[in-house]
């Protein structure tokens, strides 16, 4: 029978639930247990596709195509077990399925409440869709004390009460701050955050506390006493280095003892911990470094790129290369003088996802840059589209060309694709319903043999994740093609391009899907696998 872990958070937001959860998952998952992880997220968007990546960090696109919220790529990071849209819930979608039911009046003239009927959504969502799971790992997202997710905590102290202690486990994350003048651990916060769990009805099991370093005996005693949980329950959650080095760090905290040990379940006693093991001897091993210029227009928070960074990290790791990153506001680069002054200094350029005109001049420039200085160059999703665009503006007579979400064009190299085609399946603009409207999840795309792309997956036939609505202008291959540009994938019915690369150049590819939604640790994508291996090497050579 399947049981159930909730994670939530108290004191402060940003304590890394998304990475506790994973690395609780990878623990169980390394203890021989079949594990899901959940995510329900209190706000009240539908999901978070609409939301901008500045407020909210990066939109996690499934495989099934839902738009997530960015916890979920670390747990398929962590676990390497692939989400789908019944693993992400938020109070939005609730409310809606609720107010969807009451139109259709199934709810037989009662009054429609948040008790029963909310918190009966929520915990018809919890045990959804499920295949025979050990446990199902489920992160409350917010901090306890949000008036949003009161609704999500009755439904897990319901569950318990359901359910009863031997299925379900409560893992509260607190941060116990360190005073350094006075050199003590401060559990105050800590005792408030229980407290107010407590008011909603829910006890912790587990208490992980978030701290600088190991906290004191005296300290753990106080907070066994006042929140009212065994001392080996009040777990170290101490601050490392790098997010992979949590499931280790957990580990020697015995967190999956604590949890055996509440499910009255036999502790284990091989848990094989070797892949997070090598992973992490082989952090900061390498003597050789790379420096990327990341071209875009959120270039203030790396949340908003998380998977784009994770997976050039992966890359990085594997190759036994440092992968320094910089981020440059596409805005700064007004001309090719300017590019040369920002640009210059980096091995090589990528461009990654993006929406809308502003700053897609300077990403223009910045491609037009890595094409002229054969630095390497990788395009993502919107990078691609632009990429096409410069090599198109460089042909005579077509320097006019554009991308039709811009604006108006007479030369729509990119453009939504009724617009050019007629009768075929269509991800149409319509401004009253953005949301959930793009080419979403997973696509295959056929490649060409001989390509540089076939080279780098070694295989014609391959799957990726996307999230646009924007396309290519099939028509204008053959134009491409007979300059330079190969068109090396394409969507198995031939309408759509998925992969372009430019001839004449030692590296330059631009992709329509998003590849770093697929890296993990233990299997980093082989395009930023290729595209760190030619960076290093095209430094080392100096060729250019
Ligand atoms: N804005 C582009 C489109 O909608 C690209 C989207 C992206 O980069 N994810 O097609």
């Amino acid at each position: 029978m399947t049981k159930y872990i909730f994670i939530t958070g108290g004191v402060v937001s940003s304590l890394g639930k998304g990475i506790a959860s994973s690395s609780i998952a990878s623990l169980l998952q390394l203890s021989n247990y079949k594990v899901r992880i959940r995510k329900l997220d209190p706000y009240l968007n539908i999901d978070p596709g609409t939301m901008s990546p500045a407020q909210h960090g990066e939109v996690f696109v499934t495989e099934d195509g839902a738009e997530t919220d960015m916890d979920l790529g670390h747990y398929e990071r962590f676990t390497g077990i692939i989400s789908s849209k019944s693993d992400n819930i938020t109070s939005g979608k609730i409310y809606s399925e609720v107010l969807k039911k009451e139109r259709q009046g199934k709810y037989l003239g009662s009054t429609v409440q948040v008790i029963p009927h909310v918190t009966d959504e929520i915990k018809n969502f919890i045990q959804a869709d499920l295949a025979n799971e050990d446990f199902i790992i489920c992160e409350i997202g917010g901090t306890v004390g949000d008036i949003e997710s009161l609704p999500f905590l009755e439904a897990i102290r319901q569950l318990r009460n359901e359910l009863g202690k031997e299925k379900t486990c409560f893992i509260h994350l607190t941060l116990i701050p360190f005073i350094e003048s006075s050199n003590e651990f401060k559990t105050k916060p800590t005792q408030h955050s229980v407290k107010e769990l407590l008011s909603v009805g829910i006890q912790p099991d587990i208490l992980m506390c978030r701290t600088l370093k190991k906290i004191s005996n005296e300290s753990k005693d106080k907070i066994s006493l006042f929140c009212n949980i065994s001392k080996e329950s009040v777990i170290n959650a101490i601050d490392v280095k790098s997010i992979y080095q949590v499931p280790e760090s957990l580990f020697e905290e015995k967190i999956h003892q604590r949890i055996f040990d509440h499910f009255s379940l036999s502790r284990k006693k091989n848990i094989n911990l070797a892949k997070w093991k090598n992973f992490n001897k082989k952090l900061n091993s390498s003597n050789d470094s790379i420096e990327v210029a990341i071209v875009g227009k959120y270039t203030n928070l790396s949340e908003s790129y998380k998977s784009l960074n994770e997976a050039l990290f992966h890359s990085g790791v594997h190759n036994n290369i440092n992968v320094n990153l910089s981020w440059i506001d596409s805005k700064t680069l007004k001309d090719m003088k300017l590019c040369r002054r920002y640009l210059d200094k980096f091995d090589s350029i990528l461009v990654p996802g993006g929406f809308g005109k502003r700053g897609a001049e300077g990403k223009i420039n910045a491609i037009k840059f890595a094409k002229k200085s054969l630095k390497p160059f990788l395009g993502i999703c919107f990078g691609m589209q632009l990429a096409i665009v410069e090599c198109i503006r460089c042909i005579k007579g077509y320097e006019e060309a554009s991308s039709t979400e811009f604006g108006k064009t007479a030369l729509p190299v990119i453009g939504l694709m009724n617009e050019w085609k007629q009768n075929l399946k269509t991800f149409k603009l319509d401004k009253d319903n953005l949301g959930g409207s793009m080419r979403l999840g997973a696509y295959e795309s056929i490649l060409k043999k001989n390509s540089k792309i076939f080279n780098i997956y070694n295989k014609k036939k391959i799957t990726e994740r996307h999230r646009h609505r924007y396309e290519v202008n099939i028509n204008y291959k053959h134009l491409l093609e007979e300059n330079g540009v190969l068109l090396s994938g394409i969507s198995p019915d031939g309408n759509l391009v998925e992969v372009m690369e430019k001839i004449n150049h030692p590296w330059f590819i631009g992709v329509q899907f998003h590849p770093e939604l697929k890296s993990t640790p233990f299997n980093p994508h082989p395009i930023f696998n290729s595209f760190t291996q030619e960076s290093l090497k095209l430094k080392k050579n100096d060729k250019r």
